[in-house]
């Protein structure tokens, strides 16, 4: 059980987490491990303890658009997609999206985390981000059969094996998978040499964050609330929607110091006290808003609006940035007899996985399972046209640095994803694959295998911005995909590269026929517009209160403090300052609070 609103109405506590989600609570018990600090996390959605509709792994997504999960957020109308508005749901529960999401474990290039401090922030880089995804990881290494038949790459020294957030390989695999990464190396990708040690390019299996113990969803309530519920110093309050930060005062040098924050708790409005900090990890989406509603943000956004501008701060809700991915669906041929999702629609099949279930084993235990991570030199239909496509981008954005039109802190931002395109080290195109007809249902009796191909260094950038003073009011949402024509140019050979995976044996073999989006889409221009229409965001908004250099419209400095207060900080994904190729359940922000990072 969390607290009740007497224990927090009107009281005060050293650190006030707004937000308790992925960074929310993990950041919650690393300040409660001092029995000196008195923290408070509000979280707006209930507990859901227990539920085993967050708790089973697979299939994926089940929750993901029931309003006692999630938030059903979408963005306004894209023009890059056709007037279309995605979908953006996030988890609105204690665990917020960890939650919610698809449970996958992986790791980006080194290289992408040492760009965040070649942007400006000593200490970002890889050998800390190890560091810390260690610390959180508690990585259970299969047997030494399943390591073979599966070929799950175990370089246990690229893992955490004490953590709290419990990992795995999936107990359960599709016998689709190994034709299907053979066919992948079929068309030129080599394996990834140490896919959790940072250098994930090339093809793997992939992880999930999932307790062996159990088979169930290991997220941040069981990894770092359950345990720590019983600390004194330790109080979280559900249903409790943190409308404002308030400020006492200014202190020296002009900066504003946090007095609390205003929430709203059952349609009633209180106020808490906070004696040392507010810290905000109500994720990408919210925390702007938050700061925005407080009087920190860009005037041209408050004033309009009737709110004053406490803190200049230009960069709050810019700098959106994005992963897509889009999938196409192939019908397995009538003599495969091996199990996928599709069968959990047969009676018969489901009601014997739920038996095996309760015994934490079958298709229930599963996750997302095959990864390919590579730069488009490996992906195009020829090296010159990969090499053409990035030339032509970066011509593009030499001529816009040239003619000094993009905002601050762009410039070094594009520059550095150049660079990763040109040297071919990162992993922009991003494949994974399903065993089963994905986001839907195929024909009855049929089987399926989709694969997606995912975007992840994308040049769009978009917004996130309050368009009015409630608070209930979402945000206008606006990646403003697809602005930048390379990202769509790349997605679609991206597209290409997926729809050949089936061409080479051994998956050649097992496939029927491609249903989605099937032989009519075939030319540039029929995939560009399949894509516009079917891509998805991958829910890994980022940088929206950037951390970067003040005058790069920067939001928070090095140390995840908002620049020009004494006391806000924001430690959720919304201060990525750059995107990375990998998916971004991810800890720092306790040390750096504490001041130990
Ligand atoms: C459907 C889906 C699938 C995904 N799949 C994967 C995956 O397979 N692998 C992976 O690595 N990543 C995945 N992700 C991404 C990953 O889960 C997120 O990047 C990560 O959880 C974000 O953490 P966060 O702390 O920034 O935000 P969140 O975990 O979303 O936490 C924000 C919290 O703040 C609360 N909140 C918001 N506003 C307020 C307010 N005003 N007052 C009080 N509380 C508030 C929210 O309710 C929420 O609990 C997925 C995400 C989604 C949504």
């Amino acid at each position: 059980m969390t607290n009740s609103i007497e224990e927090v109405a009107n009281q005060a506590f050293d650190y006030v987490i707004v937000g308790g989600g992925t960074a929310g609570l993990t950041l919650a018990a690393r300040l409660t491990e001092d029995p000196t600090n008195k923290v408070l996390v509000l979280e707006a959605g209930p507990e859901n303890l227990n539920d085993p509709a967050i708790l089973t792994p697979a299939p994926p997504g089940l929750t993901m658009n029931n309003p006692k999960y999630a938030w059903p957020f979408k963005t306004v109308p894209q023009p890059g997609l056709g007037g279309r508005e995605m979908p953006m749901q996030r988890g609105r529960m204690l665990g917020g999206s960890s939650g919610l999401n698809f449970l996958l474990w992986n790791k980006p290039p080194a290289g992408d985390i040492d760009d965040w401090e070649k942007l400006g922030n000593p200490g970002w880089n890889w050998e800390r981000f190890q560091k810390y995804a260690k610390k959180m990881e508690g990585f259970h290494p299969s047997g030494p059969e399943a390591q073979e038949l599966h070929r799950q790459k175990t370089i246990i020294s690229s893992h955490g094996l004490d953590g709290p957030v419990k990992t795995m390989f999936p107990k359960w695999v599709c016998d689709v998978q190994n034709p299907i990464e053979d066919s992948i190396r079929a068309a030129g990708i080599p394996l990834a040499k140490d896919p959790f040690g940072g250098d994930p390019v090339g093809t793997y299996m992939g992880t999930g964050s999932v307790d062996h113990r159990t088979a169930a969803r290991s997220y941040s309530v069981p990894a770092y609330y359950v345990p720590n519920k019983g600390r004194s110093n330790l109080t979280v309050l559900c249903g409790a929607i943190v409308h404002r930060i308030l400020f006492a005062s200014f202190v020296g040098g002009g900066e504003i110091e946090a007095s609390g924050v205003e929430f709203e708790h059952g349609d009633v409005k209180h106020v808490v006290d906070a004696r040392k900090e507010v810290i905000l990890c109500a994720g990408a989406l919210k925390t702007p808003q938050i700061l925005e509603l407080s009087g920190i943000g860009d005037k041209k956004v408050l004033e309009p609006l009737g709110i004053e501008t406490k803190l200049y701060l230009p960069g709050v809700g810019a700098n959106m940035q994005e992963h897509l991915f889009c999938v196409a669906i192939f019908e397995l041929g009538p003599n495969v007899e091996f199990g996928t999702f599709d069968d959990l629609h047969n009676k018969d099949f489901a009601a014997k996985e739920l038996k095996e279930y309760a015994h934490h084993q079958g298709i229930h235990t599963t996750f997302l399972t095959g990864l390919t991570f590579v730069p488009p030199q490996f992906i195009t239909r020829t090296q010159s046209e990969a090499v053409e496509l990035i030339a032509s981008q970066k011509a593009k954005v030499e001529a816009a640095i040239a003619a000094g039109t993009l905002p601050p802190g762009l410039k070094e931002q594009w520059m550095l994803q150049i660079e990763r395109y040109e040297q071919a080290k990162s992993g922009s195109c991003e494949v994974i694959t399903f065993p089963g007809f994905f986001g839907g249902v195929g024909e009855p009796g049929k089987k399926y295998v989709t694969i997606a191909g995912n975007l992840n260094s994308m040049f769009s950038r978009g917004s996130v911005h309050i368009t009015s003073h409630n608070l209930m009011d979402d945000p206008a949402m606006d990646p403003r995909y697809f602005e930048e024509h390379f990202d769509l140019k790349l997605f679609a050979e991206l597209m290409r590269f997926v729809r050949r995976i089936p061409d080479h044996e051994p998956l050649k073999g097992l496939i029927a026929k491609e249903v989605f989006p099937g032989p009519s889409v075939s030319t540039d221009e029929q995939i560009q517009e399949f894509i516009k229409k079917h891509s998805n965001t991958t829910w890994h908004t980022i940088s929206t209160a950037a951390m970067l250099p003040r005058d790069q419209n920067g939001v928070v400095d090095g140390n995840l403090r908002v620049y020009g207060t004494k006391n806000v900080r924001v430690a959720d994904l919304s201060v990525v300052p750059l995107h990375v190729a990998a998916h971004t359940q991810r800890e720092a922000a306790a040390d750096i609070v504490m001041g130990k990072a």
